[in-house]
């Protein structure tokens, strides 16, 4: 579907029965192109260490009241097996942009989840360089998730004191060069940001062709810069985004993110019926768990990866969907095969 900047901001708008024919419309376009399967990711933060310092993040390096942590490889692969015995069909590795998660490091690391495990695998570790990018592809590595956050030139400059929007951009396409899956996408509401400044996000996310869209709303940290700032948009904005990307983006996988939970009990169900289709089950172990808060009201602090695991599946087939049995690879990338 084509949608105009202004139909896109009109359904941002929408109230009463636009707005139930808008959540409607996206689950029917969910269900008919991407089916009713709900792909499980486990996502393991494996480092809170970051060099960086961007003004929103509750792990950026300034903080200097929490406790830094870095899995070892054997709590890593634990946690992995973990996963398997619990459904999962992917794992996500996120950290912090972390020096000691070295370019070989985390090469080895990949090869031997591959090698004991059946696991797809998806990498979150920020900004690197491009070699970097296509060893880990080399060896194994199926997906790299990384937001853009804003495409507005000021608003990034704003929000990131350590990088630049032009080689976010870049790096984006040179996943998509190199033939990883790529998934990215913004922050609702990232400060500055206006309800036209949105529908335009909302269309340059749509151009990017990606793989996988992960967005999630802006949540104020109050150990930030950010912290002083108030996401400038009610929550039923938050879900009128995701419906919005899933008319546009019909073959996309759309993960109900974390941060839904945060704004709203049972947030994250409810997306699942709105547009999105995959759902990313905290899978780090609980100790480190309150070192990982890069929002406040983050969910599921005090579980352990089981009862993350548990509860999910409880949660999927409550609103009678099913559990992905397969890993879930990408539509567009079996499309452009
Ligand atoms: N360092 C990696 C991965 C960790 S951050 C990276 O930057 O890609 C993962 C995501 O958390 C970020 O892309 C950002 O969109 C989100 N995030 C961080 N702080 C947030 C906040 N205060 N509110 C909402 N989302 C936040």
């Amino acid at each position: 579907m084509n949608l105009t900047e202004k139909e896109v901001l009109s359904l941002l708008k929408a109230e009463g029965k636009e707005l139930a024919a808008l959540y409607k419309q996206a689950d029917q376009v969910r269900q008919e192109n991407v089916g009713d399967e709900v792909y499980l990711r486990g996502i393991l933060e494996v480092s809170n260490y970051c060099k960086k310092s961007c003004n929103y993040c509750g792990i950026r390096s300034k903080i200097k009241n929490i406790t830094r942590y870095r899995m070892d490889t054997t709590e890593i692969i634990q946690a992995c097996k973990d996963m398997e015995r619990n459904k999962m069909t992917t794992v996500v590795i996120q950290g912090g942009e972390d020096a000691k998660l070295s370019k070989e490091y985390i090469g080895e690391l990949i090869r031997k989840i591959k090698k004991e495990t059946k696991l797809a695998i998806t990498l979150s570790l920020g900004d690197q360089p491009k070699d970097t990018l296509i060893h880990w592809k080399n060896c194994g590595a199926d997906r790299y998730l990384i937001r853009y956050e804003s495409s507005d030139p000021d608003l990034f400059a704003k929000a990131h004191p350590d990088d630049d929007l032009t080689t976010r951009l870049t790096f984006i396409k040179t996943l998509q060069e190199i033939g990883i899956q790529a998934g990215s996408g913004f922050l609702i509401g990232i400060p500055g940001q206006t309800i036209e400044g949105l529908a335009k996000e909302i269309l340059f996310c749509s151009s990017l062709n990606l793989d996988m869209i992960g967005i999630g709303p802006f949540i104020p940290h109050p150990d930030t810069p950010f912290g002083i700032e108030s996401n400038p948009f009610d929550k039923e904005v938050f879900f009128k985004v995701i419906s919005i990307m899933r008319l546009l983006n019909p073959k996309a996988h759309i993960p109900s993110t974390t941060a839904f939970d945060a704004i709203q009990p049972n947030g994250r169900n409810l997306l699942l019926q709105r547009g999105a289709n995959v759902f990313m089950p905290n899978a780090t172990p609980q100790k480190y768990r309150k070192f990982y808060q890069l929002y406040p009201n983050k969910p599921c602090i005090d579980e352990s990866g089981d009862d993350c695991a548990k509860c999910v599946q409880g949660r999927i087939v409550s609103i009678g969907r099913k559990i992905g049995t397969d890993q879930g690879h990408s539509l567009l990338a079996k499309e452009k095969k």
